[in-house]
């Protein structure tokens, strides 16, 4: 994995329309990205499997979409504003600043060993203002992390969907973090998405819950296709937890730029529940009918954020072979023209999440029509179909391996009736009967 290039997956995702830099005619904005077609539907297909999964197929969670914006005491209470800080660091001799718990490998770029100053604490959420006067009180935050909002509605969701504990709410939502060094793509960057659970249990359940939570969240990430081998855990050592947590765990993703955290599961207790209980004056605990008692539940929060999902399913799946791996040369279509001995880069994605499920090919003009009629009945089952007719075919096989497309249908027949549906890993190619078309791909497929 190590050496899976990054520069080289930076420069294939522009280049195949997944990410590019942010505002880049004006030279970009630090660690802003933009999501390209097929970049913006391999995430929405990440989401809806994670929203599927955690919310749509489960009896105990429910999900919430809360605002980006909130008053700024949420921050005051939960701890933000005073201890969400990182520790920055500055080499006196080429300026570079950095995360005190992050520093680089490599030498200064002035020469010699970095020599850097003390560190400075800095606070890395966004600050903005609610109305149109620019004063202390209207002063707030852009969100850093969704989970404050399912602590505020706790008490509202659990009555309004009448559950009792245990019980999840979920979302999905942009977080900002003014980052002190944004690099290795698409990993630390400024505006995010956070896909997370917050898990009510009872005090003293709390443990189990976590492993449990472990678990499933592990077998999740492996669900999109990413490989054991190339994930391991983290735990938190207890003298490095989180103001809040007492016990953590990361799950590490091999990226090429080593093991980092991809997701992480923490054990908040009712640390922020308490905490907005004391702040707001509100009662948010719960009725337990069994102790006749009121509890404040003890929270497991699974969280990932769905960027460093995507560059690891991407480097999980990006192959690039030397030399390419051959297109069928027998076939007369592909020629030396093609470039077919260059390297060639296979996109190995897991059919769920693929942006382009089936290509539709025609091998030559005069099947366009034809080839028309099927994209437009396939496209009926399976939204995300592309037709490509321009190219020799070896060259339109070569542009979907790059994007990951599961199957290419060639519409080659000529009096039986019949076409090529070609596997992207293995390049075996099968002859099928139109009739039975949509069968054999739902067989393979399923219909996502
Ligand atoms: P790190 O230590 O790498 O900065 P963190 O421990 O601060 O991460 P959390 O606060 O646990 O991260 O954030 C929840 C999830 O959000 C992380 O597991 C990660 O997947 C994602 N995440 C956090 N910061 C960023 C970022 N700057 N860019 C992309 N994803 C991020």
């Amino acid at each position: 994995m190590q050496e899976k290039n990054l520069e080289k997956i930076v420069s294939w995702a522009k280049r195949r329309g997944f990410v590019m830099p942010g505002s880049e005619i004006y030279g970009g904005i630090s660690g802003i990205y933009d999501f390209g077609p097929y970049g913006v539907a391999l995430k929405n297909n990440i989401k809806k499997i994670w929203w599927k999964t955690f919310v749509e197929d489960s009896d105990d969670i429910v999900g919430i979409e809360s605002a980006i914006l909130m008053n700024r005491k949420v921050w005051q209470a939960s701890g933000h504003e005073k201890g969400f800080v990182d520790e920055l660091v500055e080499c006196k001799k080429c300026h570079q600043r950095y995360k005190a718990d992050d520093l680089p490998e490599t030498k200064c770029q002035s020469g010699g060993e970095h020599e850097f100053t003390e560190a400075k604490q800095f606070n890395p959420m966004f600050k903005t203002h609610v109305g149109v006067i620019e004063s202390d009180e209207s002063m707030t935050y852009l969100r850093p992390e969704t989970a404050q909002g399912m602590f505020t509605n706790f008490k509202q969701v659990m009555e309004t969907s009448r559950k009792k504990l245990p019980f999840g709410i979920a979302q999905i939502g942009k977080s900002f973090r003014n980052e002190i060094n944004t690099k290795d793509f698409l990993f630390r960057v400024r505006e995010f998405e956070i896909a997370e659970i917050e898990y009510f249990v009872k005090p003293g359940d709390d443990e189990k819950a976590f492993d449990e939570w472990l678990k499933s969240w592990e077998e999740f990430v492996l669900s999109l296709g990413i490989k054991k081998e190339n994930i391991k855990h983290y735990e938190h050592p207890k003298e490095g937890l989180s103001h809040y947590s007492k016990r953590t765990v990361d799950i590490q993703y091999n990226y090429p730029f080593g093991y980092k955290e991809l997701t992480g599961l923490a054990n908040r207790t009712d640390f922020d529940l308490k905490a907005h209980q004391e702040a707001s004056g509100k009662d948010l605990t719960y009725f337990d009918e069994e102790t006749k008692e009121k509890v404040l539940p003890y929270v497991i929060e699974p969280t990932l954020g769905i960027e460093r999902l995507m560059l690891a399913v991407i480097c999980d799946a990006f192959e690039e072979i030397q030399g390419g791996r051959g297109v069928d040369k027998s076939d007369p279509s592909t020629n030396a023209q093609d470039g077919i001995d260059m390297s060639e880069i296979v996109l190995h994605l897991s059919q769920s999440i693929a942006p382009v499920k089936i290509a539709v090919l025609p091998l030559v003009k005069k099947l366009s029509e034809k080839g028309r009629e099927i994209y437009k009945d396939l496209k009926t089952c399976w939204g995300e179909i592309e037709f490509d007719e321009s190219g020799s075919i070896g060259r339109r096989y070569r542009r979907q391996d790059e994007i990951g497309t599961p199957y290419c249908v060639t519409i080659d027949f000529e009096e039986d009736r019949k076409v090529t549906v070609r596997n992207r890993d293995t390049m075996k190619q099968e002859r099928v009967d139109i009739k039975e078309l949509k069968n054999h791909l739902f067989e393979k497929l399923g219909n996502f």
